[in-house]
């Protein structure tokens, strides 16, 4: 039997991708965030505006969470936007929000490492079907306490940004989408590998704010990700974060409403 799509995204509002690029020439860069090797730190992004993830001194990849900088209870969510555009994002997918929004909270709208495809193993970049690297699955694979890992220091960026402790930030920390990693399930067992980014300084992926942002970049202690994260083995380098105001919005764009669905209407 063929298989079918699950999610045909054919009757999607599609995102106008030449209104954004007409305000994106003359957008001036309004900040700029250095995230730390086998560190995080938090960004707020305007909606309209664009930022710009950035590859600087060498190859590193980083892992993305986006909130609602109002609500941060509204978070991306890599498992539907996933099944929606597939297991790897590029230039015209989204950043969905999880329920009860379901809405746009960003739009790629650059990527240089567009050119990389699908590769022989089934591998691409920006994928949205990892997680996070973590210290509960480093402990149980194992053993021991490691303090790097994206896991832990988007939960601290997350805490230093909002006043938060640590253990209530932790519970906002959720699923990325890893920029720049190159990842795709094996053939043969199904199971999740990583391999060598191609990045190199200069590479950048862009995206469109639609809603209020509060990002979260972790750079991954696994670095560019082609033998081992959460160690400090790998050799591992900054990223950059910045964030361009166009002098004017996009024709006809308007901040996307939340995906309306009432459950009280489901107790009959
Ligand atoms: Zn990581």
């Amino acid at each position: 039997m063929e298989p079918v799509i699950c999610y045909p995204t054919e009757g999607l509002h599609q995102p106008d991708l030449a209104g954004y690029g007409a305000v994106r020439a003359g957008a001036a860069k309004v900040s700029e965030t250095i995230i730390p090797a086998r560190d995080a730190r938090c960004f707020r992004v305007p909606a309209g505006h664009f930022f710009r993830i950035t590859s600087i001194e060498g190859p590193q990849v980083g892992d993305l969470n986006l909130w609602n900088a109002q609500d941060i209870s509204e978070r991306f969510y890599s498992g539907k936007s996933r099944a929606l555009h597939g297991t790897h994002l590029t230039i015209g997918d989204r950043m969905w929000s999880g329920f009860p929004y379901l809405r746009p909270m960003a739009t790629i709208t650059s990527n240089t490492l567009d050119w990389y495809r699908i590769d022989e193993y089934g591998g691409s970049v920006h994928d949205v079907i990892g997680t996070r690297c973590d210290p509960y699955t480093n402990n149980l694979l194992s053993g021991g306490q490691y303090h790097h890992c994206c896991h832990s220091n988007l939960t601290r960026a997350l805490a230093d940004e909002t006043g938060m402790a640590l253990s209530e930030a932790e519970a906002h920390v959720h699923d990325v989408m890893n920029v720049f990693m190159c990842t795709g399930f094996t053939r043969d067992t199904g199971q999740y590998f990583m391999k060598s980014s191609p990045v190199r300084p200069g590479d950048f992926l862009e995206f469109f704010a639609e809603i209020n942002l509060l990002g979260g970049l972790s750079a991954c202690p696994g670095g560019d990700c082609s033998a081992e994260h959460s160690s400090d083995k790998a050799v591992c380098y900054p990223l950059l974060v910045e964030v361009f105001k166009p002098e004017i919005p996009p024709e006809g764009w308007c901040k996307p409403d939340v995906n309306g669905y009432d459950q009280t209407h489901g107790r009959g």
